[in-house]
């Protein structure tokens, strides 16, 4: 506007001073009054002087007019600049609408925004109209349209507008609207900015954030330092703790305590190498309760490089574990009876057979069960069966599988029978069992089993090949004559039925009275020789084989648990039969009575014994009780303190078979013992053998030495009992004294 004033001011200015220039100089040189030629020269020289100031000033002018144009030129450059890089740098472009010419300026980054050069971009309003978005054209044109009539200076507005590769790029314009005096819109001026990524940003953070808080797995982040600073709903859901309960706390919070130090070692280790570690771990929820989850751990690092966070993402596997444990046990077990099914039965078996245990495989198959079900329907038979699983179940121990195999197939899995005597008295015992009636819905109903068994390893180390020979095994039994148990070798068969037959008449020997006491002299070896006392030894009175010495049946009753009543029967009858003769004067130091080591092993002896010494009134100082050398060694502490409790009760005490144990002669001096019985075993070969001789003199010293008395067992001769007597040996029993004989027999003067 200066510029525009200045021009005019000076050229009026210029004008003035050449009319007053023009008038005064003329006047003036009128006014000197010179001649024509001088007056010619002078108005000359005077219009060159003229004309060389006004160029002069004229030059001046121009140039001042040029300097400023240059600085404006300048400033405008700079501006630019500093505008175009501002707008570079924040990656916007320009454009600018001019109402009055209609025309559209886009800046190159404008077009280069969308992959256009200006030219192909075009000038016009269009330009942008037609790239819109159809999604967004309407509202885009309309906002601007607003923009117009409400007058509203500021203008932001986010659309779409199609690159010139076909795709369509999210824009960010943001402008301003000039408006002339009159208040109509001059110009409209704005930048713009692609946000295509920023929105894809946005777009994948909103569905993140969606997953996180939808997911059915819980999450749960930490920072560095392991401190909580982020969980999601699920999290709630599964843990049972708010956000607020745990933000800042640490993961140490839901430890279950069932994983060792080595877990959480190898699950930081694995986070440190690979960044990630996945597995199955045991937490505990706020409620207490401890539940397995499957978890996803990762370390989470920054752009450079540092480690900021760490990730968990789990999933509450407590249900799948039940289901699977359900789908585990229904494919397992036997739907009627719940016993374990076939399958796991051979799963049972292979375990044993590849652990190299010895056992028994027993199939049980039920006599004519078919009856059951078709005269009284299969909801009895099945009734049946369930009593049936749960009756055997019930009697049988915990080591052993018993499992339903199918129809009335029963199967019986024992690593507990070394030997083929336990598994028969096994079979026995479940025949016994199944025995007894059954009462279904007021019914009393009788079964009978068939039983097959095969031992393994002796019978086969394969599951097929056990199953096999059981069956066949069973096939046997049932062809029999039922009711009875086969083995899958035929010898065992018999063996093991003689003995089931042994044992059931030893049984009612206890109860017929079957059983007898043989009493054998004890003497003295020196002097007059004289009895000393005796020794009770069973017999069995059988009805049809005679005398039975114990040899025959002990070992079995031994087996079989019938020992302890053999033996306190035995004691009874010693301890009343040493009172009668007391009673009748006859002078006896002591009746021995035999414990076998069974009982020994089993404790409670010393009460039994202190019962039976109650009973009959018996001194304990006339009760000797005899426990063999191996008895005695094979647990030495127990024996101690068992001897030692007899040994309260005041009866005495005899190590029985000595010399064919392992006795370890510390322990036997500490042993409190009043005799040690020299085996027969080393008499017999007296006086001539040697060894024997040798082993008699040993264990003669050695008694003596402990201060104990020794008794020679098995003297048949008279020089046995006269070597023994030179040795040492204080007391003597064997035929030569005589035989084991009833009572009344031995002393039948006392009797009569
Ligand atoms: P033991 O306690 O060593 O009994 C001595 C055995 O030697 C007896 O055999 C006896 O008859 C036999 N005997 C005695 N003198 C002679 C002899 O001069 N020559 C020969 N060859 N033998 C002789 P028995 O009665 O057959 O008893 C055998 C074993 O049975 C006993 O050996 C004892 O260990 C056991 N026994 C006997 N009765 C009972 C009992 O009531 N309970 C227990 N647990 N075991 C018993
Ligand atoms: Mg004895
Ligand atoms: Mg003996």
């Amino acid at each position: 506007m200066k510029f525009q004033r200045s021009p005019l001011q000076l050229t009026l200015l210029y004008l003035l001073a050449a009319l007053l220039w023009l008038l005064c100089s003329d006047a003036l040189l009128l006014g000197l009054g010179l001649d024509r030629d001088h007056l010619a020269r002078y108005q000359l020289l005077k219009g060159l002087a003229f004309i060389l100031f006004t160029g002069l000033l004229l030059y001046c002018v121009l140039r001042q007019y040029q300097h400023q144009q240059l600085l404006i030129r300048r400033h405008i450059k700079h501006s630019e600049e500093r505008l175009t890089l501002a707008l570079d740098s924040a990656q916007e472009g320009l454009w600018d609408w001019d109402m009055t010419s209609d025309r559209v300026f886009y800046s190159g980054r404008y077009c280069s925004l969308l992959g256009y050069t200006p030219e192909q971009f075009g000038n016009s309003r269009a330009a942008w109209e037609e790239r819109l978005h159809p999604d967004d054209r309407e509202q885009a044109i309309q906002r601007v349209q607003n923009l117009f009539e409400q007058r509203t200076p500021y203008y932001e507005g986010t659309y779409r507008l199609r690159h010139q590769n076909g795709d369509y790029r999210w824009l960010l314009a943001r402008g301003q609207l000039l408006l002339d005096e009159a208040g109509q819109p001059l110009r409209f001026i704005g930048t713009t900015v692609d946000i295509t990524q920023r929105r894809a940003d946005e777009d994948s953070l909103r569905q993140a954030a969606a997953v996180f808080d939808s997911t059915q797995e819980g999450v749960l982040v930490t920072d560095r330092h392991q401190h909580i600073v982020h969980v999601n709903p699920a999290f709630n859901r599964i843990t049972g703790y708010s956000a607020e309960e745990v933000l800042g706390k640490t993961p140490v919070l839901f430890k279950s305590g069932r994983h060792d130090r080595a877990f959480y070692q190898s699950l930081w280790h694995a986070l440190e190498q690979r960044g990630s570690w996945s597995g199955e771990i045991w937490n505990r929820r706020k409620s207490g309760e401890v539940f397995p989850m499957w978890q996803c751990l990762r370390s989470i690092h920054d752009e450079s490089g540092n480690l900021s966070h760490y990730v968990a993402v789990f999933s509450d596997i407590s249900a799948l574990k039940r289901s699977q444990h359900e789908l585990d046990y229904l494919a397992h077990h036997d739907p009627l009876t719940t016993l374990p099914n076939r399958l796991l039965f051979g799963e049972r078996i292979e375990q044993a057979v590849q652990r190299a245990q010895r056992g028994a495989l027993l199939l049980i198959d039920l006599d004519h069960f078919k009856i059951i079900n078709e005269s009284l329907g299969h909801n009895t038979g099945d009734q049946l069966l369930k009593l049936i699983g749960e009756r055997l179940a019930g009697s049988l121990g915990k080591q052993l599988t018993l499992a339903r195999l199918g129809g009335d197939e029963f199967g019986l899995l024992s690593t507990d029978c070394a030997q083929a005597a336990q598994a028969s008295a096994l079979a026995q015992r479940l025949l016994e069992c199944l025995a007894e009636p059954f009462s279904i819905q007021g019914e009393t109903l009788f079964i009978g089993a068939s039983i097959g068994i095969s031992l393994f390893p002796d019978d086969g180390d394969s599951v097929e090949q056990l199953l096999r020979n059981a069956d066949s095994a069973l096939f046997r039994a049932k062809s029999s004559g039922r009711q009875t148990f086969s083995f899958y070798s035929q010898d065992m068969t018999i063996l093991a039925r003689q003995r089931v037959k042994l044992e059931a008449e030893l049984r009612q020997a206890l109860e017929q009275d079957q059983l007898r006491v043989y009493y054998q002299p004890i003497h003295h070896l020196s002097g007059d020789r004289r009895m000393l006392g005796v020794e009770a030894l069973v017999r069995w009175q059988h009805p049809e084989r005679g005398l039975v010495p114990p040899g025959e049946f002990i070992p079995m009753a031994e087996d079989s648990g019938l020992i302890g009543a053999i033996d306190t029967w035995v004691l009874e009858q010693a301890c009343a039969q040493m009172c009668d003769w007391q009673t009748r004067g006859i002078e006896l130091k002591f009746v021995a009575v035999n414990v076998s080591s069974r009982l020994f092993s089993r404790g409670e002896l010393d009460l039994q014994v202190a019962r039976v010494l109650a009973q009959t009134g018996l001194d304990p100082a006339h009760l000797e009780l005899e426990v063999t050398e191996s008895a005695v060694m094979d647990d030495p502490d127990r024996a101690l303190e068992l001897l030692q409790h007899l040994r309260n009760l005041g009866v005495r005490l005899a190590i029985d078979d000595f010399g064919t144990g392992y006795s370890s002669l510390a322990r036997l001096k500490r042993l409190p013992v009043d005799k040690l019985k020299l085996d027969q075993s080393f008499v017999r070969g007296l006086p001539d053998d040697p060894e024997d001789a040798a082993i008699a003199r040993a264990v003669v010293t050695l008694g003596r030495s402990l201060g104990l008395h020794v008794l020679a067992e098995g003297i048949e001769q008279e020089q046995q009992a006269r070597f023994l007597l030179d040795l040492g040996c204080d007391f003597g029993q064997g035929y030569w004294f005589g035989h084991p004989q009833p009572a009344d027999q031995l002393l039948p003067m006392a009797t009569a």
